[in-house]
């Protein structure tokens, strides 16, 4: 595999309270709180021109000085290329945001953009040494999760609440991941990996409890950045769960802005969609809070943003606030015909967390907040494809059958 040739990694920072840890060892949380991995971004806008991204492959390891590898350090990949920036004006004229695009993550490993967090997690736990990984998962990071550590030689366990998409059951299983369904949320499942760790030995990968999933995510925001040459877009709508895509983003444009790569002048306006399904990270917006409260029986479709409660909520939610972003709940029952509406718009198979996005695109370009002029991305963060319950319980519906007649078609 390759090898990476730079490192600029200082320190690891607690979120909560600024406390610094030495980088080069295994790390979780402090205060069960997440940790920022810190770069010395001084010395890379000494000694990095942007320009030495031109000779490198469209993976998300041309980012290298911002990821968080050691000199020498092998890496885990499947392949993660670029994903395409793609403009949808058919779809954001319906939408009164013409100047839409879509950053299609479905085109990933595993089809959902968790494999770019994967990727740097499971590369770093190899890189310490970790034989036996275990997560808690709505679906596609068990998925991902499950894929590189195949990838990579090591022992999976995946914990998914029992009623997680078919599809993200059977690639845990075909990846050799020892998955057990459980009778509960994403919560339950994170207790049982907390609480049988010590005694199995795994390394807990959940969401935020690692410093390096966030930075393999952070990989959106500077391919973004890059894709639209060092220009960022007024507005970002995000479909928000635990929020390490959100977070890893504003993360990107902070540290972009201080190696001096970035053109624009102004930062974009985040915003966190949800479903009304489960919106704890809406409702903590509205009230002025900084840490949100557990989402009650959370339901939706959109299962990626079935997180009833995110340990990274602050810094969710502080990232909205400096960015001068908002966090929008959406009506669950609009998401189905949301995603009919894309696909038939632009032939793009969008998963049901973006539907989201796009019906809170909708509702802020209605009440002014977005305005026609301004250029609005949207992430897909999975395909379609991976959702057949959703589908078939409402598409089935539409196929006819057609009439045979003696054996000829009419
Ligand atoms: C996990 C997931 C999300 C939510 O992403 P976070 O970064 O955890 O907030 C959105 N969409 C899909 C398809 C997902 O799998």
């Amino acid at each position: 595999m390759n090898v990476a040739r730079h490192s600029y990694i200082t320190h690891l920072e607690a979120a909560i309270d600024g406390t610094e840890f030495e980088p080069g060892s295994i790390q979780t949380t402090h205060g069960g709180r997440p940790l920022w991995v810190r770069y010395d971004l001084e010395r890379i806008a000494r000694e990095v021109d942007r320009e030495v991204l031109r000779s490198r492959p469209a993976t998300l390891w041309r980012y290298e000085e911002l990821l968080p590898l050691e000199t020498g350090q092998e890496i885990v990949t499947l392949g993660e290329r670029t994903t395409p920036l793609l403009p949808c004006p058919a779809l954001g004229r319906k939408l009164g945001v013409p100047r839409l695009q879509i950053k299609d993550e479905s085109l990933l490993p595993t089809g959902s953009f968790k494999s770019r967090g994967q990727a740097l997690a499971v590369t770093m736990a190899k890189h310490f040494g970790v034989r036996r990984l275990a997560i808690p998962t709505a679906g596609n990071a068990g998925g991902a999760m499950a894929a590189y550590a195949a990838r990579a030689g090591l022992e999976a366990f995946v914990f998914m609440p029992r009623d997680t998409p078919s599809i993200n059951r059977f690639e845990c299983l075909l990846a050799g991941a020892k998955t057990r369904l459980v009778d509960g949320l994403i919560g339950d499942c994170g207790r049982i990996v907390r609480e049988r760790s010590e005694e199995m030995g795994w390394f807990d990968l959940s969401t935020l409890k690692e410093p390096y999933r966030l930075e393999g995510k952070k990989t959106m925001g500077l391919e973004l950045a890059e894709q639209l040459g060092w220009h960022l877009p007024d507005v970002i709508i995000y479909p928000t769960g635990g929020g390490t895509g959100l977070i890893g983003m504003w993360k990107a444009f902070q540290e972009l802005k201080a190696v001096g790569w970035l053109d624009s002048k102004t930062m974009p306006r985040m915003v966190a969609a949800q479903s009304d399904g489960c919106c704890p990270i809406v409702d903590a917006f509205e009230r002025g809070e900084r840490f949100a409260e557990t989402h009650v029986a959370p339901a939706t479709i959109a299962t990626g943003l079935r997180v009833p409660s995110a340990i990274g909520d602050f810094m969710i939610l502080d990232a909205l606030h400096e960015s001068q972003g908002r966090a929008v709940k959406v009506e669950e029952k609009r998401i189905l015909p949301y995603m009919k509406k894309a696909v038939a718009a632009e032939g793009l198979a969008i998963c049901p967390e973006t539907a989201t996005c796009l019906i809170a695109a909708e509702m802020l370009a209605t009440s002014g907040w977005i305005h026609p002029d301004e250029h609005v991305v949207i992430f897909n963060t999975g395909t379609a494809q991976k959702y057949p319950e959703v589908l078939s319980s409402d598409l089935l519906q539409l196929e006819r059958p057609e009439k045979q007649v003696n054996g000829t078609r009419r």
